[in-house]
């Protein structure tokens, strides 16, 4: 399944424009397209563009009617909800900020609860939460489930980070719930979206939604991270279909991605050792301080030997980081 679109409906000739182009690519993964547009934006700052609103109900509905893809979009309060199932949107997703928390996520229950009660079909996709808590992820889509709805999750990724993690946790806990990832809000730019797809396809995940705009530089929102229709089908075709849906690969992803924070807080290390080094030259300190450096190691070494880890290991990798240090404070 492959849900693509703009993040946000910003006028009709731009929904129908990205429909027309998604409709247009050949692909046999293109059966199970699903047509997105954000109309009510969860955005940071108010000044920016916060969507249209309900006035998009129109347009996608439109799209359905012309080309007969199903439609979603976000929905983030119970009349967001009414309005957008009475207007005949197909796919119902909550989005990361909402999913963090609880209890606007039971008043949606609720809601959708109220319309399964009145005979609505709802499919609703569960984003992860922006922080990185597995079990409120889970706790969600039961509070959806229990609702009535039926239920999907989406790995959006916590800030720009996979957390694959908190995948994983959810995978074998729920291995009935269908996962789609999110590579445009994962990765936060369009150059990660085909490495980040060719991994969750690598992990077995049953399909992706991807943010396509016909002119991505002059979007609206998460310009960034849009793409082309003719974009996306280039990428989805250079995708290879590994048969490796194991446990194994989701713990490489999660070495992976723990690896890559350990290089960005060395550099992150490495810049604030060079400040110091300023400081020191500044007062005509020497960059070498064994006192302060065995007090240091010595926390660490009682830390680490708590956690499981060998004095030798924790003083070795001491020694390396420290011998760096000097050398960019010489
Ligand atoms: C979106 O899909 O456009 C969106 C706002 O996503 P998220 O909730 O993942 O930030
Ligand atoms: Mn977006």
């Amino acid at each position: 399944m492959i849900i693509a679109g703009p993040c946000a409906a910003e006028s009709e000739a731009q929904v129908q424009e990205t429909a027309r182009a998604l409709l247009s690519l050949q692909s046999p993964l293109y059966g199970g397209l699903v047509f997105r547009a954000g109309i009510w934006k969860p955005r940071t700052n108010p000044d920016t563009f916060q969507g249209v609103g309900e006035a998009g109900l129109a347009w996608l509905r439109c799209v359905k009617e012309r080309t007969g893809l199903p439609t979603a979009t976000e929905v983030a309060t119970p009349e967001h909800i009414h309005l957008a199932l009475a207007a005949g949107v197909d796919y119902l997703w909550l989005g990361a900020r909402t999913t963090a928390n609880p209890i606007l996520v039971q008043s949606l229950a609720d809601a959708f609860a109220d319309a399964a009660r009145k005979g609505a079909r709802c499919t609703v996709l569960v984003k992860n939460p922006v922080n990185e808590d597995a079990a409120l992820w889970i706790g969600n889509i039961e509070r959806i489930e229990r609702a009535g709805c039926e239920v999907m999750a989406i790995h959006r990724g916590c800030g720009h980070r996979p957390c694959w993690t908190m995948a994983h946790t959810l995978r074998t806990q729920r291995p009935d719930i269908p996962l789609l990832i999110d590579p445009s809000h994962m990765g936060g730019s369009a150059e990660r979206i085909a490495p980040l797809l060719q991994k969750g396809f690598s992990l077995g995940y049953d399909g992706a939604m991807v943010e396509v705009h016909p002119h991505p530089e002059h979007a609206l929102s998460d310009s960034k991270q849009q793409i082309t229709a003719a974009a996306l089908d280039a990428i989805l075709h250079g995708l290879r279909y590994e048969q490796h849906a194991d446990g194994l690969n989701f713990l490489r992803a999660e070495l992976d991605e723990i690896d890559d924070q350990i290089w960005q807080l060395l550099v992150q290390r490495m810049a604030i050792s060079e400040r110091i080094g300023v400081w020191k030259k500044q007062h005509a300190m020497s960059a070498l301080q064994p006192t302060r450096y065995e007090q240091m190691v010595g926390d660490r070494v009682a830390w680490g030997t708590q956690q499981g880890l060998t004095e030798e290991t924790i003083r070795g990798i001491y020694d390396l980081i420290h011998a760096e240090s000097l050398k960019r404070q010489k």
